[in-house]
């Protein structure tokens, strides 16, 4: 029999690192867009799991010695392997109760229609701006999560000021993936308090200063992602050396839109480009201070 004991011990056993389950009703209110029960009318809670990428990632771009592991292990084998092998085989274990399990991993290249941001980790996103729905009362597909709620129900972790979700474990240090399933299993309470204490290490970490009080400007990172200030080691006179505004680009007063920022990620190729992923050239800064800060204040702990 399925409870929820027996699916956050396997998915533990499967290499997750935290497992919560939240109430599927929680996601009253939220835009039919991004809403569970959009995907599987009939579902009753969401699995969400977290893995943990290795703080030695994080150190080695710090210390500006290594980059190319954190594209690899840090995001593309933790998207597109280690998540994909998890749910399938999480999957299998719900359907052979006799449940549904709608599998849901970060799809990282789209964006629903009305979402306007980026994604700085890919050469580009593209918004499913002619989608239409089929029927009244449907959403426009495709249907995606907002993965910081979904975290948040499922207790794990919670949006910070960086934008990115922050855990009790790992601080942001986690990525997630999660599963709409009919199973009735017993869900955890959300999480609760807010990791978040605002002190600002993140917005002044930054080398495009893609953070302020309204939160990430996701296409001003993706610019600064990608290498464009001057903390990137492989910066050199030649580059962005045709950019009337280079040295406010260096510095990183100059702001970028949707249109601004793509005219100039081709002049931001600093390393090879790899499988449809960019290069981290800001040594993902702020999560770096972040993950010192909460460590400081004691808010985080490794298990
Ligand atoms: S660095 Fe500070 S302000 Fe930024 S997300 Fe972390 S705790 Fe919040
Ligand atoms: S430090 Fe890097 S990842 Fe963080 S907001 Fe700035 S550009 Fe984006």
């Amino acid at each position: 029999m399925l409870t929820a004991e027996s699916i956050k011990k396997r998915a533990i056993e499967l290499g997750a690192d935290i497992v919560g389950i939240g109430d599927v009703n929680l996601f009253e209110g939220c835009d039919p867009q991004r809403d569970p029960r959009m995907i599987l009318p009939k579902g009753k809670c969401v699995i969400g799991a977290g893995f943990r990428v290795p703080h030695g990632l994080y150190a080695l771009m710090h210390s500006k010695t290594q980059y190319y592991n954190y594209l690899t292990l840090g995001v593309k084998y933790q998207d597109e392997e280690r998540a994909e092998i998890f749910l399938l085989k999480m999957a299998g274990m719900i359907e052979d109760e006799g449940y549904d399990a709608c599998v849901q991993r970060n799809v990282s290249n789209l964006k629903i229609k009305g979402d306007k941001s980026q994604n700085p980790e890919l050469f580009d996103t593209y918004e499913l701006k002619y989608a239409e729905a089929v029927a009244p009362g449907k959403p426009v597909p495709d249907v995606m999560m907002d993965f910081g709620q979904a975290a948040q129900i499922c207790g794990l972790g919670r949006v910070g000021a960086s934008g990115h979700v922050l855990t009790r474990e790992f601080g942001p240090y986690v990525r997630f993936v999660f599963i709409v399933t009919d199973a009735p299993l017993a869900a955890d309470a959300p999480f609760e308090g807010d990791l978040c204490d605002h002190c600002g290490k993140c917005a002044d970490s930054c080398p495009g200063k893609a953070i302020d009080e309204n939160g990430l400007d996701t296409w001003q990172c993706s610019v600064y992602y990608r290498g464009a200030g001057k903390s990137n080691p492989f910066m050199n006179d030649a580059a962005l050396a045709d950019e009337p505004e280079k040295d406010a680009i260096l510095e990183g007063s100059k702001r970028f839109d949707a249109v601004s920022a793509r005219a100039i990620y081709p002049k931001l190729k600093f390393l090879p480009n790899f499988s449809g992923y960019v290069p981290c050239l800001c040594g993902k800064a702020c999560d770096y201070a972040c993950y010192q800060h909460l460590k400081e204040v004691g808010s985080i702990g490794c298990k």
